[in-house]
């Protein structure tokens, strides 16, 4: 049976310059509310991520000709765990940052790839992924949003649902039945729709903070020209499968309620109570134990190698953490008195949306039935 080797990992000489410059980015784009430093590569400041572009912090892997930078995996890593750690609202550019832009560097045409992957780069493009319908989550192969042939292009409807950014988004790569009457996985294409095209609708979802970050987006005889296809026709289901890998893998998988940690560290520090040491400890000792798992991942990747399986082993892991995260603080704290105001607020808003966090990116039941599959228990 495979087992999960974690390695010691590399970290190229450039790490700690890196961390410096993002520490400093971030500390002159000013301290943001502690509630807004939780859960925060779902919160979008455009001005940041453009920020960060001119900063030479996004696209950081890609080929110079396409504006990116040609540094390493393990550098890109750096980065983001940096950006994570201090909370910094990088949602604007995060999907097409972690993804995107990755796809279309590798199945893109180069009208495709020149007109989106440079502007990613620099932190003026964003995008939205296109897989959930209404009625196709879980069983991402129903989708039936469809595009058919006309002429030299393509005519597009359909509806997609939970698209997270698609308001702040320039574009979306849908998954889209290209072939009349397939069913399944056969017959399925990714289109590549850029969000102001005539026909293109979004329509927000709020959610039980009253935030706004996911949305329905509806496609009315909408027209493409035929490079809108990424990739190759008929082969959308393989190439959105393989997409999921890169969007299981990163640290936002055990990060997302690291505001809550360090404000559990800040409210315990002066107090002698051995229960509070304990949690501390605890939670300190499994973020180490993850952050291990999750860049040994991060170094395969930069080997070349393919960790899927492990990759998806993080997400389940990473995401049990920083779900249990709000519920031990809330079991250990007494909220009656003397709590410190940030504990609460942040405590209270993690309790409210982490449930989502399981949901996200393939939920925890059809992540366990990928993972039985890896070890061929199923
Ligand atoms: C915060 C957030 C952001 C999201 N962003 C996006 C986005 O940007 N783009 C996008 O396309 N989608 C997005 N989604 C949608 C997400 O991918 C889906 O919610 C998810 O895939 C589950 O699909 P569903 O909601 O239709 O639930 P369902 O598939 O209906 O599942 C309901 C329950 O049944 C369980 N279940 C379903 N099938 C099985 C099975 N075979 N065996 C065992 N249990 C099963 C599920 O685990 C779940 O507990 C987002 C979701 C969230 C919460």
């Amino acid at each position: 049976m495979q087992t999960f080797a974690t390695e010691v990992v590399d970290w190229p000489d450039t790490a700690p310059a890196l961390r410096e410059q993002v520490r400093a980015l971030v500390a002159e784009h000013g301290e943001p509310d502690p509630v807004r430093r939780a859960n925060s590569w779902t919160k979008a400041d455009p001005a940041f991520s453009r920020r960060l572009g001119e900063a030479g912090l996004l696209g950081m892997t890609w080929p110079k000709e396409y504006g990116g930078h040609e540094r390493s995996q393990l550098e890109r890593y750096v980065v983001i765990e940096e950006l994570l750690a201090a909370g910094a609202p990088v949602g604007a550019h995060w999907i097409a940052d972690r993804q995107s832009a990755p796809l279309l560097l590798r199945l893109g045409n180069d009208e495709l790839k020149e007109r989106w992957v440079p502007a990613i780069a620099r932190g003026e493009a964003f995008a939205c992924i296109g897989l959930s319908e209404p009625g196709s989550g879980s069983d991402l192969a129903s989708v039936r949003t469809a595009a058919r042939r006309d002429g030299d292009g393509w005519v597009l409807n359909g509806q997609k649902v939970w698209t997270t950014g698609a308001h702040v988004s320039h574009f979306m790569i849908a998954l889209v039945r290209t072939e009349a009457g397939s069913e399944r996985q056969a017959g399925l294409s990714q289109l590549v729709i850029p969000m102001d095209a005539p026909g293109v609708s979004v329509k927000p979802i709020i959610d039980l903070t009253g935030a706004h970050e996911f949305n329905e987006v509806f496609f009315e005889d909408v027209r493409l020209p035929d490079s809108a296809l990424l990739g190759v026709e008929g082969e959308g289901w393989k190439q959105a499968t393989a997409e999921l890998s890169l969007e299981r893998s990163g640290p936002e998988r055990y990060l997302s309620s690291m505001a809550l940690f360090l404000e559990l560290v800040r409210y315990a520090g002066p107090q002698d109570n051995p229960a509070l040491e304990e949690l501390v400890g605890r939670l300190a000792a499994e973020a180490w134990t993850l952050r291990l798992m999750s860049a040994s991942v991060a170094a395969k990747l930069a080997r070349g190698e393919d960790p899927a399986l492990e990759a998806t082993m993080v997400k389940d892991l990473g995401n049990s953490y920083e779900q249990a995260i709000p519920q031990l603080v809330q079991a250990a704290v007494d909220f009656g008195h003397n709590e410190s105001a940030a504990l609460r607020a942040v405590c209270f808003y993690l309790l409210q949306v982490s449930p989502s966090f399981s949901l996200r990116g393939g939920t925890r039941e059809i992540i366990k039935g990928i993972i039985a599959r890896g070890l061929g228990l199923r």
